[in-house]
Formats: C-alpha cells, structure tokens, sequence
C-alpha cells in the first residue's frame, strides 16, 4: 500500500504534527539540515527510534572495492562511499530513570517544524513516562549557514504536573549501527565500522573526537561544549571512550521550572591535516560559536536567509501547495549548495546516503542553472571542483584510448565509480553537462577571470573529448557512436541527439572562448588547426530524424523498435529498472526520462517550434519517469509547446517529488535535482526563460490556476525581476542605478529595462501547438488544475 504523507500547506513551513514511525526514514530526509559542508538527517534528538541515522561531510568518504562478476578492461575497481561520520545530534533524556523513548508511556503531542525563513528544525513534544511522569520537551537545531563547520542545538525540557529527576545525556558517537542496506542500486552499500578512533579529549562540559578511516585515510574531527541553564542546582560530567564521549547534566525540576541546554558542535576533516591542526581547527570553530552563543547562531542564520529568499523566492499564487513544496526545492538547494565551497553537490545532498552521496550530471544540468541565476558564486564553487578533478578525468580519457578529460558518471572525489559501465562510463555527455555550465555560469556573470582560471581548460578539455570519441563518416558528417544519453533505458547507442547536440555546443563554445584568451588558448596547446577542427565537427554533427513519422530520434533507429507493451505494465512493476532486465528495456521504446526532450530545452534553439511539438508529443507519450530528473524538463517543453496545464502538472510532481514521496525513496535522501528543477520548471517552463547566444529572453505564460508567478534573477551582477499575471509581465531591475539597462526578449521583442523604468508588456495570446501529449498508460501526473488531496 503507498502511503502519502501529507504536511499541512503553510508557505514557508513544513509541519509535522504526528509521529508515523513507519514513515521516520521519510521524514528524516525532509527534515535534513545542511549547509554544504556538514548534512545532519532529522533523527530524534534521542537517536531512537529512527529509519536512518545520519551525519555526513561534503566529500568524507571511505573506499571499498567495487566488485564485477566479470571483469572488463578499464572497469572501475575501487568504490566511493559517503561515510556516516560522528553524531552529534544525540540527546538522550533520562526522566526519573525511565528514557524518553517516543515508543513507550504516551506521546501526548508531537510537532516539528522546518522553518525555511529561519533555517531551523524545531520540535515540540508532551510525554507521558510509563510510570506516569509528563514532560515538555522543545528542541531547536541549525547547520549554521554563517559559521560552516558549525552545528548548533538548543534541548529544552520542563516537567508537566510533578517534580521529576532529568538526566540529559549529550553525546558524540561514532561507527553507529546503521540498517543492513537493500538490492536497489539507488541505495548506498553499507560501511560497518568506518571510522578508526585516534584521539578523544574529555572535558567538563564536552569535549573532542578524532577519527581516521582506513582505506581513503581521511581525517575528522568532532567536538561539542555544553552551555546549562537551570533554575536550582545541576550536576554536569562528561566521559567517553574511543567511538563516544558523552556530557550528562542531571538536574531536578518542579513544574513550571525548565532545564535548558545549549549543544555547540563543530566538526573538520582533512586529507592533509596533522592531528594537532585539525583538533585546533574544531577547537577554533568552537570558540567561534561560542563568542555568538545560541541567540547568535540563530540571528545569522536568519540574516542569511532574509538576504537568500529577497534574491531567490519564487512567488506562486493559485496553488498554495505547490508554492510551499517550490520553496522547499530552493531550500534544499540552497543546503545542498550554499557552503560546499569547491567541493561536489551530490544528488542527494548530505541528506541521505542514496547513491553513496555520489554527484552526478545533477549538479551541473539540474542545480547549478538555479544557483548561477540566484547564488552564483556557489555555481562556480562547484566548478572549481571539476576542474580541480582535471587531471584525474585525463588519467581516465587515457586509459579509454580518448583525448582531453573524461569526466566519471559518478564520483565524490572524482574517479570514476560506476559499476555498471552502459549507464555510467558511455554515459559521456557529462562532459558537455560539465561545459554547458561554464557557458552558462560565464554568460550569466560576465566572470571572465573564472573563464581564464577554470573555465577555458574545462572547455578546452572536454571538447577534445569529443572530437577524439567522434568521427567523420566517407561523406564527412561527425557522429558519437556507443554512448549513453541521459535516458537510461536506451543505452550504448549512435548519435543521440542529446548528446550530439550538446557536444556540438561544447565544440563551439571552446572555440569561442579560446578566441577570447588566445594565450592561454595556446598554453594549452590549441592551435588554428585543433580549433578549426572542432569547428568541422560541431558542424556536422548528425541529427537522426524520422521522416515518415515526421519526428526526431533519440538515437539512430530508435523509432523502429518495438513499443513498449504499456497497457499490460502494472502500476506496481515501476520503476521498470527493478522489475526488468536492462536487455528487454533497451530493446524497446520506453524512455526513462526526458532526454531528446532535455536537448529540446538546453538546444532549443536547434529545433523549429513546429518539430517541439511533434516531438514532444511523441516522447511523451513513451516516457515513464522513472527517474526523478525528468518531470522538471517535461514540463518547461509542455509550457513552450502551450500544453500550460500538463506544464503545470509536472511542475507539481518536480516539486513534490520529496514532499509527497512520490518515488517512495526519499528515505534514503530528497532528489536535489527535482527540487531545484522545480526552479527550472517554473522559471524557464512558466516563465519561458532561456539565454541562447547570450540573449536573455522570456515567454511567460501562466495556467489557468495560477494567478501571478513572481521571480528574480541575476543578469551579469544586475538583479532582474519578474512578475507574470495572465495577460502580462512586468520587467523590471532592483539594483544597477540609473545607468544600468538590460536588453532582454520578451516573446520575441527586444525590451529595455532600466532601474527607473520598469516595463510592462503584454502576453500575445497563443494556443497549444500541435498535438495535445498523452502519457504512457497510468504514468499521466496528477492534475493540478482542480484542487484535490
Ligand atoms: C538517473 C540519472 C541520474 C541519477 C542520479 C538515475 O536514476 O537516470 O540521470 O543522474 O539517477 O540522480
């Protein structure tokens, strides 16, 4: 049976008011808090019960090897596992020597609430002991947003109708035993006992762990101080051995009186670091939170929201839900971002350990356009770190016989860690994800300096990765053959469309940018002859096209397959990848997630308004979604295509995808590209938003239920807003002064807008093009137009 949490609409809050102990792991992951650096799941503060315990940091991870029941030449033999590293969120409470343990007595009440104006999970909980003692419980948390190594907590509990004997055990623990791990490749293999102790410092009210793992020899540290308020007297120790450390604070209290603990934690980790330097890096971050104490902590982390949500919120009104649920992808996104700081965004965030915190093409196609238009600096973080993996991504173009850099499918560190090479290493078009980034990050912000710092190698590298793993043909047209797009359905394949039409981009694109630093171009190596010739490539590159059906293909043949058998797939053999082997899904015409539909949206601008439509249509009607990338990208070609309420509704199902656990696995971590691509679905589906050539340019069009969509963007450090009724926009720029203006294309009028003259204009009235999109039977999204719960 599925069951459907439902969290009551509120716009800027996600509310839990009752505790489903089948639905914790769930709701762990929602409730994660995240800066970047360190990802802490939503586990009660007790530890237990809970679906999964975790704590993580930005790349800390452990190898383990990477078996094949049949080895092959240049198969990855060594894995990367995100590490569940030290908690700290563990507050265990003793009340008259009976554990606070929502299990037993009676659970009068319960709430959480992630604020996401505030940055804080805030629970409130009345319990009963089983002999009969009501306490108050009120807890607080934040991964700070200001201070990144920091985690802060605040542990409030009162007695309710009697005195009673509180005992607060704060602890640190490491190697926690964590669930046996499932047959589903998207969970993440399992570590038992990762972490190896090194130091442990105990003093009066806290102390410090260090621990080294044994294999990747990544150094950590965690260390937590404790401040104690309480009326009367209270006694506080703390003691610890190897894996834990913990501070007791014990206390008696009457009714109305209230026992008040303030939990600092930091943490560090290093590869290089001596113990000494890391031990005094915590101590430091320590010392750092300490000197702005709780109250502190807490208005930081509201200043750096206020400022976050005036650039980035995403105004939806007509659907409250889905406003809530497009808030609640930006927050994420922001976590998943905001302090990475030149280190990976995984598809899961640190939310979760889904995929063994891998990142993929996630990060560049799906998060980054939402953070280059609203926080670019964390976009071109994320690129420095690519671009830091540089060499390792040669070492392994090498070892595959090709040119430049070959960027691995999956990764923490930046080797190569798919197990299954036809949807992981002939998953190449990565390489052109990775490009498409630095176009649009540089574009976007006119940031030269990065282009020459990191951009242009990025260029320069992965297009002679094209040009070497493509060829000409006898009559001189370029085709990629044996690769896999971003539809893993339909694998090893020759010329997909997407990533043809991708690599031609980033053919060009390096080409562009080597003219514009031709020095640097030549310290790399370029000269006229390398640049003209990925200038031949990019234009001839093959487009595979049906002419009999009128439509394009997503790879050559693949409108001669058979069809998938639709009508006699059960809802419950989705996703299709559990319940069939990959030779039948290959074989077939089923596609897994847009992908010629993602080209359709990246390359718009290779294809006529009137093919969008007929191809839309037809991949529609084939695509299942069983990958959580794919309903963001339908819904921006339904809005071009005017199918505005399918637009809608996949909108909704972008943006729901965690909320409403619509692919029953957020346990394991929230789908950070469908968050951020509800940003995508709503800025270029609804607004019609896209930067061809660097030419910004709109197409807004709402839906029938949705009366005003309202956002702001960055345009090369001018902060663009815009605000979409039914039968108008309003363009307008809140910084820049007097001198600034902005050319933008407003459906296909050129537009100034200036800081003193906003401009409204009007939206040409159009239908739908083409033929109305249906989907594959019983995968058709919810529909939004009529409310319903
Ligand atoms: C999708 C990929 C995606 C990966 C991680 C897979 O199911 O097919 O496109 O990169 O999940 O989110």
């Amino acid at each position: 049976m599925i069951r459907e949490r439902a969290y009551p609409v509120d716009p800027w809050h996600i509310r839990e008011t009752r505790l489903d102990l089948d639905l914790l792991a769930q709701s762990e992951s929602v409730f994660a808090l995240s800066n970047g650096h360190i990802g802490i799941r939503g586990n009660l503060d007790e530890g237990e019960p809970h679906g999964l315990p975790g704590t993580y940091l930005n790349s800390f991870y452990e190898l383990r090897p990477l078996p094949h029941a049949e080895g092959g030449y240049g198969f990855p033999e060594s894995g990367q596992t995100m590490v569940n590293v030290t908690n700290a969120k563990l507050m265990r409470l003793l009340v008259d020597d009976e554990p606070f343990d929502v299990r037993y007595g009676e659970l009068r009440s319960h709430e959480r609430v992630l604020d996401m104006r505030a940055g804080t999970l805030e629970r409130t909980v009345e319990w009963v002991s089983p002999s009969g003692k009501g306490i108050r419980v009120r807890t607080v948390r934040l991964v700070s947003f200001t201070q990144r190594a920091v985690v802060a907590f605040l542990y409030e509990v009162e007695p309710l109708e009697e005195s009673a004997r509180l005992i607060l055990q704060s602890e640190l623990v490491a190697n926690e035993q964590l669930p046996p791990s499932s047959k589903d490749p998207r969970v993440a293999a399992v570590l038992a006992q990762p972490l190896q102790a090194e130091e442990m410092l105990e003093q009066r009210s806290g102390g410090l762990l260090v621990h080294r793992t044994k294999v990747s020899d990544l150094r950590m540290a965690a260390a937590m101080e404790h401040l104690v308020e309480t009326p009367g007297r209270h006694a506080i120790t703390t003691e610890g051995h190897g894996d834990w450390l913990r501070t007791t604070v014990a206390c008696r209290l009457e009714p109305g009186q209230k026992l008040r603990v303030v939990k600092l934690a930091a943490y560090g980790w290093s590869s290089a670091r001596s113990l000494p330097a890391l031990r005094d890096q915590v101590g430091a971050a320590l010392a750092s939170a300490r000197l702005d104490g709780w109250e502190g902590l807490v208005q930081q982390q509201q200043e750096y929201l206020d400022a976050f949500w005036d650039h980035s919120d995403v105004r939806v009104e007509g659907d409250p839900e889905v406003q809530q649920a497009v808030r609640f992808g930006l927050f994420h996104t922001l976590q998943a971002g905001a302090r990475a700081e030149k280190r990976p965004i995984g598809s899961k965030g640190l939310t979760g350990p889904g995929y063994d915190g891998h990142t993929f093409w996630d990060a560049e196609t799906f998060v980054l356009p939402a953070l280059t238009y609203t926080q670019p600096s964390a976009a071109a973080d994320v690129l420095r770190w690519r671009h830091s993996t540089l060499d390792l991504a040669r070492e392994r173009a090498q070892t595959l016989g090709l040119q430049g850099a070959a960027f691995p499918w999956r990764t923490i560190r930046g080797q190569e860690c798919s197990g299954y090479w036809p949807a992981g290493t002939a998953g190449f078009h990565i390489a052109a994800d990775i490009a498409d980034a630095v176009r649009r990050y540089v574009q976007a912000t006119g940031d030269y300096d990065f282009e020459r710092e990191v951009g242009l190698e990025l260029l320069v590298e992965t297009a002679r990765l094209w040009r070497s793993l493509g060829h000409h043909d006898r009559h001189g047209r370029f085709h990629i053959d044996g690769v896999t797009g971003p539809d893993e359905y339909t694998a090893v394949v020759n010329d997909n469309i997407y990533t043809n039409l991708m690599a031609q981009q980033n053919l060009m694109t390096a080409v562009d940018a080597c003219k514009r630093h031709p020095d640097l171009a030549r310290r790399f190596g370029v000269d006229d002859e390398e640049a003209a010739s990925w200038r031949d490539a990019a234009a001839a590159v093959h487009i595979p096209y049906d002419q009999e059906l009128g439509v394009h293909q997503q790879c050559e043949g693949f409108t001669r397959l058979q069809e998938w058998d639709f009508e006699n797939t059960p809802p419950e053999a989705y996703p299709l990848l559990l319940n069939f082997p990959y030779f039948d899904l290959y074989r077939k015409q089923v596609v897994k997630q847009a992908d010629l539909v993602m080209a359709m949206y990246i390359r718009g601008d290779a294809f006529t308004a009137e093919e969008k439509a007929r191809n839309f249509a037809y991949y529609d009607a084939r695509t299942v979604r069983d990958s959580s990338l794919s309903a963001c990208v339908q819904a921006v070609l339904a809005a071009e295509t005017g199918h505005l309420e399918l637009a809608h509704d996949y909108l909704g199902e972008a943006a729901l995808m965690d909320l409403h656990d619509l692919h029953q696995n957020a346990r394991d971590g929230v789908h950070v590209a469908s968050l951020a691509g509800s940003w995508i679905a709503l800025v270029a589906g609804l607004g019609g938003m896209r930067d061809f050539n660097g030419q910004l340019s709109f197409a807004p069009r709402l839906p029938s239920r949705i009366n005003n969509l309202d956002f702001s963007l960055l345009w090369r450090g001018l902060r663009l807003r815009v605000n979409v009724t039914a039968d108008e926009v309003t363009y307008s720029l809140r910084n820049g002064g007097g001198s600034a203006r902005l050319t933008l294309v407003h459906h296909g009028k050129e537009v100034e807008v200036t800081q003193v003259r906003p401009v409204t204009m009007p939206i040409p009235s159009a239908g739908p093009v083409g033929p109305a999109p249906t989907q594959p039977a019983g995968r058709a999204p919810v529909r939004r137009a009529t409310p319903h719960h």
